[in-house]
């Protein structure tokens, strides 16, 4: 059996995936070709690629008047794509939740007049920015949040609804780390970006969901290979698209579905979350830190009361088989991934190996 591997990114995949791709690595479906060695314009490929979009849009029930763009440059590249093309160099306001949506805010800067409509600063990114506090100016071409972050494990468990604020600009949300893991209100959203490594497959491919009517705004310096309005006219293929990214990706929209679709995993995923999450608060030696109402069904950062057991609770769970818990850099501590691809069977062990080691050192 292979371990189980809590990494936020690049991270776990559906061990079917993996295989399917093993099998078709030398031939795919008797083309003769590997999915690397092909055209991106050819039959083949292109067959793939419409799948991958059809099941994408099926999955979270994208509406016709939005697009789907297959695209590149991580979340980090969408930070200055985003404001590329949706501010016209004028007004933007970011809502600051994390590290990343910090890191959008500073990115933005450099295209645009940013204001932070709201942060979290002051409580170390443990709470979560109440919408009815957020201040919007009525010039802003879009709202920035982060949906889910990734590094603080704060995640908004419903979109703000921005018309019921007064605000009628776009909302846009970075959804890198919790796409696919729940639905997504489109009523309530004008553009959603989100890189693959995380919840979706390899990292290289970067999926925007725009709205029609925001695309074609894009200011002269931006690249025409990130221009939406190229882009979607082109069909992401007004330059090489990362087939092979766009392959593997393909694969997981066809396990999700046959998982049930993102309901099924959602309900799988807030099970997962309520027995990690009840596990911690229970325990006398670990903790969590964000507030309830904030926590992240993917990413749960957690410490241990006695810090100089970082080392040895690290090297007994590898030992076991729980990989890449080591908490991200910034915050310290642990912190465990459990996206789509990690089963309930690996949140369990990861349990059991806590309970063990909170028994040893308690
Ligand atoms: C990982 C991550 C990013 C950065 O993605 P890159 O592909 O490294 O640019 C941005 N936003 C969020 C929420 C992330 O989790």
């Amino acid at each position: 059996m292979r371990p189980y591997n809590f990494s936020a990114g690049p991270a776990v995949l559906p061990e079917p995936v993996l295989a399917q791709a093993a099998a078709e690595m030398l031939d795919w479906h008797g083309s003769g070709m590997g999915v690397m060695e092909m055209s991106h314009r050819g039959r083949e490929f292109i067959s793939i690629y419409e799948q991958a979009e059809a099941d994408l849009r099926s999955l979270l029930a994208v509406p016709a008047q939005f697009r789907i763009l297959f695209m590149q440059g991580g979340g980090l590249g969408e930070n200055a794509i985003v404001p590329l093309n949706l501010s016209r160099g004028g007004q933007v306001d970011v809502v600051v939740s994390g590290a990343w949506s910090q890191k959008s805010a500073a990115e933005a800067r450099r295209y645009a007049d940013v204001a932070v409509a709201a942060s979290n600063e002051t409580d170390g990114h443990t709470s979560l920015p109440a919408p009815a506090s957020w201040q919007l100016r009525d010039g802003a071409r879009y709202v920035h949040l982060c949906s889910n972050e990734t590094i603080h494990g704060v995640e908004y468990q419903q979109l703000p609804d921005l018309a019921a604020l007064g605000c009628s600009a776009p909302l846009v949300i970075d959804c890198s780390s919790h796409i696919l893991s729940r639905p997504i209100d489109w009523q309530r959203v004008g553009l959603a970006f989100a890189g693959a490594q995380k919840n979706i497959g390899p990292a290289g491919l970067t999926l925007v969901i725009v709205r029609e009517d925001l695309i074609g705004h894009a200011l002269p310096v931006c690249p025409s290979a990130f221009d939406y309005k190229t882009v979607a006219d082109n069909g992401s293929m007004f330059n090489t698209p990362p087939t092979y990214a766009i392959y593997i990706a393909g694969l997981v929209f066809q396990w999700l579905k046959a998982q049930g679709g993102v309901a099924a995993m959602e309900a799988r995923n807030i099970a997962k979350a309520e027995l990690l999450y009840g596990y911690l608060d229970r325990s006398g030696l670990y903790r969590n830190r964000v507030a309830p109402e904030g926590r992240s069904r993917m990413n749960v950062p957690f410490f241990l009361h006695d810090e100089r057991l970082n080392d040895s609770f690290l090297a007994g769970a590898k030992e076991r088989g729980l990989l890449q818990l080591k908490g991200h850099k910034s915050v310290g501590g642990m912190r465990a991934s459990i996206y789509n691809a990690m089963p309930l069977d690996g949140v369990q062990a990861l349990v059991a190996y806590l309970k063990d080691f909170a028994q040893r050192h308690g």
